[in-house]
């Protein structure tokens, strides 16, 4: 008994809820411009509906398997945790097409038995002619159909030879039209597109076909895209028509540019989500910035939680002209969420960049720099003193102060140490004010010339947070200890 033609599964559907998807394709490092693709489908699913990851793998010459798990672990530190897979119930894995290969190939069958496309032979090196020659006239490069008009005994023998084999679809006349959420009615002509490849001789589909099978079998009721993949919809459209489906609606974001208005890229700084967590930037700041890149809440508040960002984002409020990539406002949007947080919390955040502090060390260095930085990599530098002893020179440690009024005053500033951090800064400053009193040169600056000498005694550097927490950072003995180095220092010479 013959088994009947293979046919598709149903949809799936929630009634009356959104389904939105993100589909990257793992052919590298997941880049910020994906990553707000990510987003707005998340945010746009709206708390009630659902949000999909499905990995587009089809690219066999691109395809890297490792960008599959980074890209899990990047949108689960942003927090974008899609809601299904296929394994329902279980740790949620993502859709991945090369699992899918049949429903491809199901579609691709059904579209040439019902004359929407057709098998192609033609060669690598016949179709790199066609196109030279096309270029030497002049004329836009596409195929010229030689396959279409193949009789069914060709086919068969080009079968029998073994010969490589393509399904391409045959692209109707007419035109292909939709009224697109973010940028309002498209029409393309379908004359003006080229027969797409559907399903490779390797036997996997083009983006193209598993893109609209999934998005259809998974029952997306929203596309959304950046702009760049607007001349792939007519084809879409066109595959939708020819399989007796409706299409999603179709939402293009736009283009996100660098400050330069040029398309955003690796020099205008970092692009990989990792490098963005590498210097430091949270994860609340990152989405809460690139929910601005094409969305406006039309308010003038500006900080937002992703659960606020999915509850508040709707497609009314999209922009359609090209965003812009202001790295300033990213740190600023950083500082504001770093000072959110608990310094507990700061702490477990800071970890991996102070591998030398202990646990216990972290939520005190979170206090320490919570009001002061707007990136996370900068505390190693701020806090490089903890754990190199510095040594500095006589030279710099009395910096424009006389060498004779910095020992002195850090002479009377070492028992005052000793009495612990508690009131240390009022403790310093009454002191040094009274020495600036004696002092010819204007008392304020001189205040800060004494307490530059003290900070760099302590710490070696010019910038440190207060000195009453790198004393607690510190504890009493190495405080002792790099003071009276630093005495014997100035006292260098016998010239005192
Ligand atoms: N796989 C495509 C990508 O890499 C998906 C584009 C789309 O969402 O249509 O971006």
């Amino acid at each position: 008994m013959s088994e009947g033609p293979a046919s598709l599964p149903t949809p799936s559907s929630l009634p009356g809820r959104r389904r939105l998807r993100f589909a990257p394709s793992p052919t590298g490092a997941l880049h910020i411009g994906n990553v707000r693709t990510a987003l707005f489908n998340y945010c746009l699913a709206g708390p009630e509906g659902r949000f999909l990851l499905r990995i587009e793998d089809t690219d066999r010459e691109r395809y890297r398997p490792e960008s599959v798990l980074e890209y899990q672990a990047e949108l689960r530190w942003l927090g974008l945790l899609w809601d299904e897979g296929p394994d329902l119930g279980g740790p949620c894995a993502p859709y991945v097409e090369s699992e899918r290969l049949p429903l491809y190939r199901t579609a691709a069958d059904q579209l040439v038995a019902e004359g929407n496309a057709y098998p192609c032979f033609c060669s690598r090196e016949r179709l790199e002619e066609l196109r030279a020659a096309q270029r030497a006239g002049g004329l836009p490069t596409r195929y010229d159909r030689r396959c279409l008009h193949l009789s069914p005994d060709e086919v068969s023998e080009l079968r029998a030879e073994g010969r490589p084999e393509v399904v391409r679809l045959r692209m109707p006349e007419g035109e292909s039209a939709w009224d697109d959420l973010v940028l309002g009615p498209q029409r393309f002509d379908n004359a003006e597109i080229d027969d797409q490849v559907l399903l490779k001789s390797d036997g996997y589909p083009t983006y193209h076909l598993a893109h609209v099978v999934d998005d259809h079998l998974m029952g997306v009721t929203h596309v959304v895209r950046a702009v760049e993949w607007l001349p792939s919809t007519p084809k879409h459209l066109v595959l939708y028509r020819a399989l007796g489906w409706s299409p999603p609606e179709l939402a293009h974001v736009p283009l996100v540019l660098g400050p330069d208005r040029q398309k955003l890229a690796k020099r205008h700084g970092a692009a990989a989500v990792s490098e963005y967590r590498e210097m430091g930037y949270l994860p609340e700041a990152l989405v809460n910035f690139l929910a601005f890149l094409g969305w406006s809440p039309g308010t003038e508040e500006e900080v937002f939680t992703l659960s606020e960002l999915r509850a508040r984002m709707t497609f009314e409020r999209l922009q359609s002209s090209p965003a812009v990539f202001d790295g300033q406002r990213l740190d600023y949007l950083n500082g504001v969420w770093i000072r959110r947080l608990s310094p507990g919390e700061l702490g477990r955040r800071l970890g991996p960049f102070l591998p030398q502090a202990s646990a216990e060390q972290l939520e005190p260095i979170a206090e320490m720099v919570q009001e002061r930085i707007r990136r996370l990599d900068e505390v190693p530098g701020l806090l490089a003193f903890a754990w190199t002893d510095p040594e500095p020179s006589a030279s710099m440690l009395h910096g424009s102060l006389s060498r004779m009024a910095a020992h002195d005053f850090l002479e009377t500033a070492l028992p005052v140490f000793q009495r612990g951090p508690g009131g240390l800064m009022d403790a310093l400053r009454a002191l040094a004010s009274s020495a600036a009193a004696s002092s010819a040169v204007g008392a304020k600056a001189e205040v800060r010339r004494l307490m530059r000498v003290v900070r760099i005694a302590l710490t070696g550097q010019e910038v440190s947070p207060p000195l009453d927490a790198c004393a607690r950072l510190l504890g009493p003995d190495v405080v002792d200890r790099r003071l009276r180095r630093a005495l014997e220092e100035l006292r260098g010479s016998a010239d005192l």
